[in-house]
């Protein structure tokens, strides 16, 4: 059973050609990017950082972000480092007060 290829696991058609680097998923090379990251973690993945996996979106910008790559306002609430400048839309968001008493 070890001479048959393994198929990619994402279309369970192609044949494997590697890895999934975050979750070890055997994938084909369409579905493994350059960085060796599988489709489905690419779609979980920090839109920041682009190496570590999102654990939530960003509440202004709705991008998923990784905890490195955000500031929790409370809890459950992220916003990213860059939107945590955009004083105007956590303004509106009613979030300002929260920025302010986590500094
Ligand atoms: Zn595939
Ligand atoms: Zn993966
Ligand atoms: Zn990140
Ligand atoms: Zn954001």
């Amino acid at each position: 059973m070890c001479s048959e290829s393994i198929l990619c696991e994402v279309c369970e058609e192609k044949p494997a050609v590697g890895r999934c680097r975050i979750c070890g998923r055997y994938v084909c090379d369409e579905h493994l990017n350059k960085e060796g990251v599988c489709v489905v973690c690419v779609d979980l993945m920090c839109r920041i950082c682009n190496t570590r996996l999102s654990v939530t979106s960003c509440v202004v910008c709705g991008k998923p972000v990784c905890r490195t790559c955000s500031i929790e306002l409370e809890p459950g609430i992220r916003v990213c480092k860059y939107c945590i400048n955009d004083l105007s839309a956590l303004k509106e968001l009613g979030l300002l007060p929260k920025l302010t008493e986590n500094i």
